[in-house]
Order: C-alpha cells, then sequence, then structure tokens
C-alpha cells in the first residue's frame, strides 16, 4: 500500500474507530479478512478524500490519541502525529520497524517484538505497555493495542492499532504501590515492635506479681491493714497491666497464626456464671447480674470463650462511669446459643459501631485518658468467635447504653443448672446472686 494510501487507511481508522477499536469478546479464531477490510476501507478512503481530517487529527491529539498502521512484513510505519509525539519524534520525521525498536527502553524490546509476533501468529489482540526513550531523550510509558489483518489467504497483511500515553497512570500506580510497600512494612515493623514489647513486659511483670504476693502473705500475718491495703492497690493495677500484655501476646499470636485452642464441650452457663463472680469479686461500682440463663453446651475452647467475657464485661464497667449495673443473659434457639452483655454507659454511635470489632480501633481519642486500652480486646474476642464459627454484634444507643453479644453453635442444651450455684429472682428476672 502507498504512504498516501496508508494514510487515508489510517483516517479511516480512525472513522472507523468503533468498529476497529472495540476489542471486547475478541480473541477467537475468526481472523480479520483484509478483503472485508478492503472493502470498508476502500470505500471510506474515497469518502475520506472527500473529507477534511484536519479536525478529527486536532481531536486525536487533543485526547493524544496515537493512531499507527503498516504493512506487513514489518518496513516503513505511518503514524499520526500524536505516536509520533510520543516518541520524541518530529511531524515530518520518518519512522520504521528499526526505529521504532530504537526509540523503545532496552529492557522492553524483547517483550514488545514478542507481543507483536504472537498477536500476527495467533490472530490475537496486541496489547501491550513498554517505555520509549525519544530523541528528546524523554521516557514515556505507552500502551499499544492493536490487531493483525489477513488476505484472502489467511497471510498477514497489515497491523494496524492505537496508543496512548500512560506516563501519569504508571507513575500514580508506582506511587501507590510504594506507599503500599510502605505500609507493609510499617506494619511488619509494628507487629514486631508489640511482640517484642509483650515479651520483655512479661518477665518483670510476673516478678513485680509475685513479690506483691508474698508481701501480702507478710502484711497478713504481720495484721498491718493499710500495707495490705496499698499492696491491694497495686495488685488492681498489675491486674490491668497483665490484661494489657496478653492482649497484646495474643495479637502477636494472631498474626503469626500460633493462638492455640484446646477445644472440649463445656457448660456455657457454668464459664459465664464463674467470670461473673470472678470479675465482681474485684468491681466495687458496678453490680453484675446474669439476667437469664440456658443450661447450654457449647464445644470449643473455654478459657478463651471465658477471656471474651471478660472483655466484654471489662468494657461494659469501663465505658458506663455513670452507672451501676451490667446485666449478662444467655439465650438459646434451635442452633445457637447467645450471650449478652448491656450496659447503661456512654453508648456508641452508629457510624463506630461495627469498626470497634476492628484492631485498634478506639472511639475516643487516643489522647484521652478516660478509661486504659489499646482497642484490641474486641478484635481478639471477635476473632475467637469467630474461630469457634460463631458472630459478634452490639446494639447500641449512644448516652444510653450498648448491648454486645456473641452467638455460638448450640451442641445440646446442659441436662440441669451447674451445681452449686446458686439463683435467686429480683426486680422479676432470675438472676446470680454476688456478693
Ligand atoms: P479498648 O477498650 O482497649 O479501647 P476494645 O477493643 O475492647 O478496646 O474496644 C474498642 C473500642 O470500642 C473502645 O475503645 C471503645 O471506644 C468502644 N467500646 C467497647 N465497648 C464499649 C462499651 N461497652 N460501651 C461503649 N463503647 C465501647
Amino acid at each position: 500500500m502507498s504512504e498516501a494510501m496508508a494514510q487515508r487507511h489510517l483516517v479511516s481508522l480512525q472513522m472507523d474507530s468503533e468498529q476497529a477499536f472495540s476489542f471486547e469478546g475478541h480473541g477467537s479464531s475468526n481472523r480479520y479478512s483484509s478483503s472485508r477490510s478492503h472493502d470498508t476501507t476502500e470505500q471510506k478512503e474515497e469518502e475520506a478524500l472527500h473529507t477534511d481530517h484536519q479536525p478529527l487529527d486536532g481531536l486525536l491529539e487533543s485526547i493524544g490519541l496515537g493512531v499507527w498502521y503498516c504493512d506487513l512484513p514489518f518496513g516503513k510505519l505511518t503514524w499520526n502525529n500524536t505516536c509520533k509525539k510520543h516518541f520524541g519524534l518530529s511531524p515530518d520525521a520518518e519512522v520504521t520497524i528499526d526505529l521504532f525498536y530504537e526509540l523503545l527502553h532496552p529492557d522492553d524490546r524483547a517483550a514488545t517484538r514478542q507481543a507483536m509476533e504472537r498477536s500476527i501468529a495467533e490472530n490475537s489482540i496486541y496489547d501491550i505497555d513498554y517505555r520509549t526513550i525519544g530523541i528528546d531523550s524523554q521516557v514515556h510509558w505507552i500502551r499499544a493495542i492493536g490487531r493483525c489483518f489477513y488476505d484472502d489467504h489467511n497471510r498477514p497483511e497489515h497491523f494496524d492499532g492505537i496508543m496512548v500515553d500512560i506516563t501519569e497512570h504508571k507513575s500514580v500506580e508506582q506511587m501507590l504501590r510504594e506507599q503500599a510497600e510502605r505500609l507493609e512494612e510499617f506494619e511488619m515493623r509494628k507487629d514486631e515492635f508489640i511482640t517484642m514489647a509483650s515479651h520483655e513486659l512479661k518477665t518483670p511483670i510476673t516478678s513485680i506479681k509475685g513479690y506483691t504476693q508474698m508481701l501480702q502473705n507478710r502484711f497478713k500475718k504481720a495484721g498491718d491493714g493499710q500495707a495490705l491495703y496499698f499492696l491491694s492497690i497495686i495488685n488492681g493495677q498489675l491486674n490491668k497491666l497483665v490484661n494489657l500484655v496478653n492482649d497484646m501476646l495474643d495479637i502477636s499470636r494472631m498474626q503469626a497464626g500460633k493462638l492455640h485452642f484446646r477445644d472440649a464441650l463445656f457448660d456455657l452457663d457454668a464459664v459465664v456464671l464463674e467470670t461473673v463472680e470472678h470479675l465482681q469479686a474485684t468491681t466495687q461500682t458496678h453490680e453484675l447480674s446474669i439476667g437469664s440463663s440456658a443450661n447450654a453446651q457449647v464445644f470449643g475452647d473455654k478459657d478463651r470463650i471465658g477471656q471474651v467475657i471478660v472483655n466484654l464485661l471489662t468494657n461494659a464497667v469501663k465505658y458506663s462511669p455513670h452507672a451501676n449495673r451490667v446485666i449478662v443473659r444467655i439465650s438459646t434457639n434451635q442452633e445457637h446459643v447467645t450471650v449478652s452483655v448491656q450496659d447503661f454507659g456512654i453508648g456508641i454511635d452508629e457510624e463506630h459501631r461495627q469498626k470497634v470489632f476492628e484492631r485498634f480501633y478506639q472511639v475516643r481519642d487516643i489522647t484521652d485518658k478516660g478509661a486504659p486500652g489499646l482497642g484490641i480486646g474486641l478484635y481478639i474476642s471477635n476473632q475467637i468467635i469467630e474461630r469457634h464459627k460463631g458472630w459478634m454484634q452490639v446494639e447500641s444507643k449512644r448516652g444510653e447504653g450498648s448491648t454486645f453479644s456473641f452467638t455460638l453453635p448450640l451442641i445440646r442444651e446442659a441436662p440441669g443448672r451447674p451445681q452449686g450455684l446458686s439463683y435467686h429472682r429480683l426486680d422479676g428476672v432470675e438472676r446470680n446472686l454476688i456478693e
């Protein structure tokens, strides 16, 4: 094809862009026969002769769309001005296949050549990103899309397509990739720090706790009430520290997939009761009561489920400084058992409700010293419950309180109430008597 014809063909490509560049669904074995394209092309060439295509060139240039055409086997290439601009060439530059490869980034030459050869051999879409280093030494990222046309004997006849400059897109992509890598590294370092800090803290805390207990025994013998009172304060604060360190250890074990569970069938009511009693012993500000029980048996790690209940109860107390009661309820349906913990505290706005189960998420400002914590208790609880094939939920109204609950698969109803536990009725509901 002569250069003039090729130029006209470019115009026809531009005019026929919808057909020529709509590659959706392409890739079947149907070859693009040049007789079809010839007919269309020649008809359009005729029209193009009578058409002033300058405005179209201008439009393509303004949207940065390069249009290219080449007869096969490769020799001279016909490019519009936008293509030449992408390669740092002047509008009157002559382009050959050798010049094209020469202006490609050396690292992208082989892949581009292969992509072209594959497209021609397999009648598949040529779609590739490559870098050009133009005569102006500027590096541009280009995305080129094209396809081959064949003659009536299925011989490759010409190859054409479009190209766009995607340098900006690539640099944003690169920036995002670098940011993601930095974030990942930061996350990794944070996890390493948590693991290291929690292990380092564990030993001195254990030692302080041991000595506190020793002193408590001595002062008890000596009958020194005041010293015992001070020691009980130290012990209370130490317990908070122990809980924090345990949470940190759990988080790092979870990250490493090393949080172990000792699964067995157990009585959920008994665990709830035990935990409530245990916490009530160190809680003076709130009355913890069991509003309803269910005699439910579940399969899982009793201690881990106990840990979840402790977390919900301590939160209920912590986030209801102006209230004085917390109610725990256990209920069942055919397949599940639900434990809920209701408080009458500060509540949680809707926008935060689901996020509180995320790692390190805290509704309040971290500079707020009112309630200590790391924002990991609910995350750990949720992970533990999910590990038991259950789920957690929260219902809440700002200023009126919250009800956190978890639901687990029910194995069966226990034959009777846990032995040796006393209940009585108060305010019309059955409750555990905790003095
Ligand atoms: P922490 O209490 O250590 O901050 P958690 O993971 O246990 O971490 O809780 C995450 C956040 O959810 C808390 O910081 C708090 O803002 C909110 N939250 C949890 N429980 C309650 C509750 N009972 N009432 C109100 N807010 C709560």
